[in-house]
Parts: structure tokens; C-alpha cells; sequence
């Protein structure tokens, strides 16, 4: 058996890239207006262009949710991304978090985003991710308003315990909200009698490697699921801007680790298998 045909036996799991650039973090929002975004250099193309030279690399597929902010911008950017065979689909227009808009206001911003993907990348969009996976016990009807938007599936819940997110008693593995709306959680690990993070994230940077191969190793090969991991273009970006007005938490966790960002996701894209999420979790899509 050559080692390509061993490999084939591994577990397929979902990756994903949320596609905001640097200063578009919910976490640096209240050091930066939105109506500065237009005169902020963008380093969102590079990035990108990075990772998908890192996935190809890899012979792996990724998801990539983007805001429609970026598509409008960069729209060669959301091309070259359904031009690789990943799949492109939606982090929301401008990144407000679901818990700061109203149903309407977070209707009207999914159904823009979608509109303006579709149009500039001329492939249907299914997926959705919310910024800062903002959906929680406080606006169930978020997922009322994906299905209505016309989406299939939403990964927007880490059922994890954050300062800034997280739903720590939701299900960890995919599963039917309300609408019949397919929700695919962010990968935890049962560990210590919580769940503790597994698919990305500061963490990823933060804790050594192993931690994280140990974790999705146990989630594949102990329960037999696959994974879900998701990062940004901005974490393999050691040169971006520093933002200084940032308390020093948030300095800490966004700018922790950048420099072996791209070498880590090298390993983890070696030793596991990717695809994009409506591939990898097509099982429960349908
Ligand atoms: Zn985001």
C-alpha cells in the first residue's frame, strides 16, 4: 500500500476561513468606526492568496465564509477562491455580531451578504457563519431568519465558554435547529468534564500543537466524527498593522503566536484531511 492510498483512510473533516481582515475583528470595534474602513489598507488579498497556495499545497479544500464587504471590494478574491474548488460562502455584509441587531436589521444584512457573493462569484451560497458565533440563547430566531435568507446551513455556534462567545451546553456535533436549519457546531473536545476548544481559534495559537492534533485526533478516531476548524486571514499575517489603541487583552490574543501561524497550519493541514464543509458534512446536509 503506498502511503497516498494509507492516507485515504483518515478521517475527512471540514475546514474553514472566515474572511474579515485585521481591523474588522469584533474584538478591535471599539477602537475602529466602520465609516474608517474605506481608508484603512486592506491586507485581505495577500492572505488569502496565501492560503490558498497553503491548501493547494496540501491537496485540501476549505470553506471560506466572507463578508460581503470584501466580496464588493476584492471580488477577484472570492473568484480565485471558487476558481480552486473551495467553497464560498457567507460571513454576513459588515460584521455586526447577531446579539447587537434586531431580526430585521440581521435578516437584511444575511440577505444582502448573499446577494452580493452569488453575484460577483456567479456560484449559489448555502452556508453561513455568524460574526463571532453570535448566535446563542439570547436570538434563537437568528436561525429562523438563515432559512428564511435562503441558506442550508449555518456553523455559527462554538459550544464552548468564551468572555465574548460561545454556547457551552449546545450540541457539539451537527444537528436540526429551529426551521430544520442544519447547524455544524465548531469542534469541541471532551476533556475535565467540559468542552474544551478544538477547532481553532486564539487556542490554536495559543496552546502547543500537539494539544490541538490530540484533540481532533480524539474527536476522529474516539468518537468517529469529523471536525470542524476554522481561522482567519489576518492569523498568518505577522507584518499586519498593529492596532495600538486596544486594550492589552485584545493585543495579546489577536497578535499572540502570528509568526508560527503558517508552520502550524502546515502540520495540521499534513496530518489530517480537509475539505470544504458542505463536502465534508454533506451526510447531514441531506
Ligand atoms: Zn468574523
Amino acid at each position: 500500500m503506498t502511503i497516498s492510498e494509507r492516507s485515504d483512510n483518515r478521517m475527512m473533516n471540514g475546514m474553514s476561513v472566515d474572511v474579515e481582515d485585521y481591523f474588522q475583528v469584533s474584538a478591535m470595534a471599539p477602537h475602529i468606526s466602520r465609516d474608517k474602513w474605506d481608508a484603512i489598507p486592506c491586507r485581505v488579498e495577500r492572505n488569502v492568496d496565501l492560503l490558498l497556495k497553503l491548501f493547494d499545497d496540501h491537496n485540501s479544500h476549505a470553506t471560506f465564509f466572507m463578508l460581503g464587504w470584501i466580496a464588493e471590494r476584492y471580488p477577484g478574491v472570492a473568484r480565485r477562491i471558487v476558481a480552486a474548488g473551495h467553497e464560498l460562502a457567507s460571513h454576513g455584509y459588515g460584521h455586526l455580531r447577531a446579539t447587537d441587531q434586531t431580526q430585521d436589521e440581521f435578516l437584511a444584512d444575511i440577505v444582502r451578504a448573499k446577494k452580493i457573493l452569488e453575484s460577483v462569484a456567479g456560484v449559489p451560497v448555502v452556508g453561513y457563519r455568524a460574526p463571532s458565533f453570535s448566535i446563542g440563547h439570547a436570538n434563537p430566531w437568528a436561525f429562523d431568519s438563515i432559512a428564511e435568507a435562503g441558506y442550508h446551513y449555518s456553523s455559527s455556534v462554538y459550544p464552548v465558554q468564551h468572555d465574548h462567545y460561545g454556547m457551552p451546553d449546545a450540541p457539539r456535533f451537527p444537528y436540526h435547529s429551529r426551521n430544520g436549519l442544519v447547524e455544524i457546531p465548531i469542534t469541541t473536545v471532551r476533556a475535565f468534564g467540559r468542552n474544551l476548544p478544538a477547532g481553532g481559534g486564539g487556542y490554536f495559537r495559543f496552546a502547543p500543537y500537539v494539544v490541538s492534533r490530540w484533540a481532533i485526533r480524539t474527536v476522529n478516531e474516539k468518537e468517529g466524527r469529523p471536525a470542524v476548524f476554522y481561522l482567519h486571514p489576518w492569523e498568518v499575517d505577522p507584518g499586519q498593522p498593529r492596532i495600538r489603541e486596544a486594550n492589552l487583552k485584545t493585543r495579546f490574543r489577536h497578535y499572540l503566536n502570528l509568526t508560527r501561524m503558517e508552520s502550524r497550519l502546515r502540520r495540521l493541514t499534513s496530518d489530517f484531511r480537509w475539505d470544504r464543509i458542505d463536502r465534508a458534512f454533506q451526510v447531514d446536509l441531506n
